[in-house]
């Protein structure tokens, strides 16, 4: 059986776990949990990184630092995962859908304007299989009416547009390493931070309220209680396990890009003949191969392609539910506009195994099954 996902393992995880372990400081913020954030302040050029114990929860302080209020509108695409929606609405927002691009699947950058209200207080575009949204268009937009971007790059690490890293273009770029994803630690995630007010603010809500990190650097001589806050701190454990793949980011890389290259060329001529869409990355953007999609040509279609690979031991699978049409989708916001490609490019959209090793016969096997489906 082929599967969809293996999660990655380089082999220095358990090693760098132990060295966390015998320094008896396995809990947040410690040895390995600075090395990451260092790391990806080095790697995405942001000024400060701060590692969460996922994505989700790296969303949920975006949206307390953007200082969401209830009534406060959001826009976001529809074709996204709930976290995309969900830290906003734990904050009282209302959910503004607006329309996918049919070639990368992102927010489409020219229907973000007339979404707008005078309650609007936040874009989040989601950088889908890794691929930038278009940035300059969405800045810009933001600027102009003074709202607040939020990067949902769960699907970006090692991404860029137009040169710049994923996650630090927005006022904040949350990241995943659930093990679903380029880079992992079981769960986690990290966020990034532009400003230094926000960034010594987040510190303080991700340690409970407290200003406990100024206390670790020696700034203060005790920690005490100075807002609200929770406890977004992943155990240095978990963030040992990350280190040892962020070392080895750039051959990780590689190996996904060749996956993703060779599945792109085998499969090129089923697009010539018209019978499947294969992904599209635009010139300003470099790519993670997060993910291999197609888009085939109707629901039942793909259904028949995912039972037929199953039948030959390949595991594919779909996503997403498109959330306005989903129960919470309906209760918390709106779709702006016409759904002109969520829905249905959500219900062609077929995603190929993709993962850090996968053997160059197996892309090859699963591309002949494919091709074989469609004589
Ligand atoms: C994976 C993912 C998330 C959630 O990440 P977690 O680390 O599991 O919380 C959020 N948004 C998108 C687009 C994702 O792909």
């Amino acid at each position: 059986m082929i599967n969809f996902n293996v999660p990655p393992y380089v082999g220095k995880e358990v090693e760098y776990m132990q060295e966390a372990i015998t320094r008896r400081k396995i809990c947040g913020d410690g040895e390995f949990t600075r090395k990451c954030d260092r790391w990806l302040e080095v790697k995405t050029g942001s000024p400060k990184s701060l590692l969460t114990t996922s994505c989700t929860q790296a969303l949920e302080l975006a949206a307390i630092l953007a200082d969401i209020q209830p009534g406060d509108e959001v826009i976001l695409p529809s074709f996204t995962f709930v976290s995309t929606a969900n830290a906003f609405v734990m904050r009282g927002a209302r959910l503004v859908f607006v329309d996918i691009r049919p070639d990368t699947k992102n927010i489409d950058e020219t229907l973000i304007e007339e979404a707008i209200t005078d309650r609007t207080k936040a874009i989040v575009p989601v950088h889908y299989a890794g691929v930038g949204c278009e940035m300059d268009t969405i800045m810009e937009i933001a600027e102009r009416h003074g709202l607040t971007v939020v990067e949902d790059a769960a699907q970006g690490v090692m991404s860029t547009y137009k040169g710049r890293a994923l996650g630090s273009i927005g006022d904040y770029g949350c990241f995943s390493f659930h093990e679903t994803k380029n880079y992992s630690m079981g769960e986690g995630g990290a966020i990034l931070i532009k400003d230094s007010a926000k960034a010594e603010e987040a510190e303080i809500i991700r340690e409970k309220g407290t200003d406990r990190s100024r206390f670790l650097r020696g700034q203060v001589d005790k920690y005490s209680w100075v807002s609200m806050g929770s406890s977004y701190l992943p155990s240095d454990m978990n963030a040992a396990y990350l280190y040892a793949q962020l070392e080895m980011a750039d051959e990780i890389n590689n190996n996904r890009l060749a996956s993703w290259n060779k599945y792109y060329e085998l499969l090129k001529p089923l697009e010539e003949q018209g019978k499947v869409q294969l992904p599209i990355i635009p010139e300003e953007c470099e790519h993670n191969a997060h993910m291999f999609y197609l888009v085939t040509g109707s629901l039942d279609e793909r259904g028949k392609l995912i039972s037929f690979l199953k039948e030959n031991d390949i595991l594919s699978v779909f996503h997403y539910v498109p959330l306005h049409s989903a129960k919470a989708g309906l209760k918390y916001g709106r779709f702006h506009g016409e759904d002109k490609y969520t829905t249905n490019i959500s219900e062609r959209l077929v995603r190929l195994p993709m993962y850090y090793g996968l053997p160059e016969v197996d892309v090859e096997y699963i591309a002949h099954k494919v091709a074989e489906f469609y004589r």
